[in-house]
């Protein structure tokens, strides 16, 4: 029997932080682009990011969020 590189759940799929780039199948979704036409995308913190800026998870914001990303930390000046 072979053994995966991965053992974690196959449906995880590796996305790219959009913060550092880095490719992980752990990305947090933090907040949504939203697009004058067409779809908007959504930003994905990998678990480095997540905790170095604060980012509220997505799933975690009020319900009348329209997806900008929290940080419970100000920006860089
Ligand atoms: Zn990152």
């Amino acid at each position: 029997m072979a053994s995966r590189a991965h053992p974690e759940k196959s449906d995880a799929k590796a996305r790219v932080c959009n913060w550092c780039g880095t490719v992980t199948g752990s990305c947090t979704p933090v907040g949504i682009v939203h697009a004058a036409s067409g779809p908007g995308s959504v930003l994905c913190a990998c678990p480095h990011c997540l905790s170095r800026h604060r980012f509220v998870p997505l799933d975690e914001h009020p319900a009348d969020s329209i997806g900008t990303v929290f940080s419970a930390q100000p920006p860089r000046a």
